[in-house]
């Protein structure tokens, strides 16, 4: 019961109120502003789409090889305004803003994609 009540103490909101279809808007539940992003990947190599997921706060592909070429090399693509074809293809980030300070405040997964090369390495391992 206490681990049960620590829990919910450092639980943060996740903004669940703000729907796919809004751009941004301003979480009933914490009273954010919110804004949402849409993220593609693509295979480097022949820059076909491919599906994307976020794993432990890291936006990657869904497949680990290109079913195109076959190579394991992808970027990550911010889309503007997301389309009913590229939905298939796009994980959603929430971002929170701080109406003070412009974009200051990202989430956890946007910080962390900056330690993607260390996690490539260990794959090596
Ligand atoms: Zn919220
Ligand atoms: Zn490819």
């Amino acid at each position: 019961m206490f681990l049960t009540n620590l829990f919910n103490l450092k639980k943060t909101c996740m903004h669940e109120k703000i729907t796919p279809d809004m751009e941004y808007g301003y979480c009933p539940d914490c009273g954010k502003l919110i804004h949402n992003d849409w993220y593609i990947t693509r295979c480097s190599c022949c820059g076909v789409k491919m599906k994307a997921i976020c794993r432990n706060g890291v936006i990657e592909p869904q497949n680990h090889y290109c079913t195109n070429c076959g190579s394991s090399e992808y970027i990550v693509e911010q889309i503007s305004k997301i389309n009913f074809i590229d939905i298939n293809f796009a994980v959603l980030q929430r971002h929170e803003i701080d109406e003070n300070v412009k974009y200051s405040n990202t989430t956890q997964c946007w910080q962390e994609k900056t330690v993607e090369k260390p996690k490539l390495l260990v794959q090596y391992l």
